[in-house]
């Protein structure tokens, strides 16, 4: 096939040892049988079978695969970011519901929580069984989430939660909800049952990117908690941000999944469609395209592959990921629709992947710090002036 090519020209297989190869097809199997002939209707009616998704990806060991104990699978950086690379070559949504409850909401309650969270939810996260969402977003504040709004003041023993969250992933069908909330000791995490009295999570529609994916409001009318419902250990923005390095970390590998997917698509079909007598494949036009994209698909997966040996040394630091996740999401969407010319009028149609990963790319250019923010992070790392403000 076109995939096993593109690994050779850039040796990638070399770089990878034979468990994490094995696990990359083991997910990539699962992506293809399970997932792939489905997609583009949940795309189109934006109905994702979630409950029944996350207990298979729980089965398969996706879901906070990375982490260590309470049933989770205890995997390398690496295999975590080959398992979200796969999962994206069919569908952003997919891993983003992956990325959302292992990277976000399991590993804040896994790196921050007590004891007791960490028992109460992190097997059931880990099994599908429940799902999780992680609320920092609100309708005002996105790239600048000090500015948030939602807040929980002490009432008693408990807490009292009161504000809205806006864009948040997985938000009407999870089990519970990481919540960040400005306090008398500045911004906090809770760990928000979603069926505690006053909370809501309507669901946002008319979207035209991640529609395979759950996006929802969340809305705290003086939720009351424990003192316990606190995250412990997350003091400060530190505490999002961290889960957030975790997350875009995931998305280095993924979008290079999506990007691959439209590549392949656009070799096989222009190899079968004939223009002026010939395979549009035969065209040197066609070709440089192809062999361009090739190399920015070669590049971003030996990036991706490098910075999960980092990872895995435990050595990564924010502005690499910032590097990564920039360079993977602006290369993929460049490339996805760069193979949408090549399909021509096809190209527009949910009979190929090649406009929806474009569509989803759009939400992922955005969403785990927008591309700015990154070309920003980036731009004060080598010239020591932030320039945010
Ligand atoms: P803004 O911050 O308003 O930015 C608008 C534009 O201004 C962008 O181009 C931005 O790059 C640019 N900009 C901002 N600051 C600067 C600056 N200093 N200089 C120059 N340009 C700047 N959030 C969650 O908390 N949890 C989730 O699960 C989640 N899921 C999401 C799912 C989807 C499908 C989407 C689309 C978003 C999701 N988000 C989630 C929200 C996402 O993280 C935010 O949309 C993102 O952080 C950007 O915030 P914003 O949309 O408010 O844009």
């Amino acid at each position: 096939s076109n995939i096993s090519t593109l690994s050779q020209l850039f040796a990638l297989d070399s770089l990878l040892i034979p468990e994490e190869i094995e696990i990359r097809d083991t997910v990539r199997k699962f992506a293809n049988e399970r997932i792939r002939p489905h997609v583009a209707e949940w795309f189109e009616s934006a109905k994702l079978p979630a409950r029944e998704l996350a207990r298979e990806l729980g089965g398969l060991g996706v879901l906070g695969m990375h982490l260590d104990g309470y049933d989770c699978a205890g995997m390398s950086a690496t295999a975590y970011g080959l398992a979200c690379l796969e999962l994206e070559a069919v569908d952003s949504g997919i891993r983003s519901l992956v990325s959302v409850q292992g990277s976000l909401a399991m590993f804040s309650i896994h790196h921050w929580g007590s004891e007791e969270q960490k028992q109460e939810w992190l097997p059931r996260m880990a099994s599908g069984e429940a799902i999780g969402c992680f609320g920092l977003t609100e309708p005002d504040f996105g790239s600048n989430p000090a500015g948030m709004r939602t807040n929980a003041k002490r009432d008693g023993d408990d807490w009292i939660l009161n504000g809205t969250k806006m864009w948040i992933t997985n938000g009407s069908i999870a089990d519970v909800a990481v919540v960040w909330a400005q306090t008398d000791e500045g911004i906090r995490g809770f760990v928000v049952p979603t069926d505690t009295p006053g909370f809501s999570a309507p669901e946002i529609h008319s979207k035209l990117s991640l529609r395979a994916s759950v996006t929802s409001e969340l809305v705290f009318d003086g939720v009351r908690l424990p003192s316990s419902a606190m995250l412990p250990l997350a003091k400060g923005l530190r505490g999002p941000l961290t889960a957030l390095g975790e997350a875009r970390f995931g998305i280095i590998f993924g979008a290079m999944g999506a990007a691959r997917d439209c590549l392949e698509t656009a070799i096989d079909y222009s190899q079968t469609r004939e223009v002026f007598d010939k395979p549009l494949a035969a065209y040197q036009l066609t070709q440089a395209k192809i062999a361009d994209m090739a190399l920015e698909v070669g590049k971003g997966h030996l990036l991706a592959y490098n910075l999960g040996r980092i990872k895995d040394r435990g050595e990564i630091t924010p502005e690499q990921v910032s590097t990564g996740k920039l360079n993977s999401v602006r290369e993929a969407i460049a490339i996805a629709r760069e193979c949408r010319t090549i399909l021509g009028a096809n190209g527009i149609t949910l009979e190929y992947p090649v406009i929806r990963h474009a569509n989803n790319l759009e939400s992922v250019l955005t969403y785990e710090g927008t591309s700015e923010m990154h070309q920003l992070t980036i731009g004060k790392a080598l010239t020591g002036e932030a320039a945010f403000r």
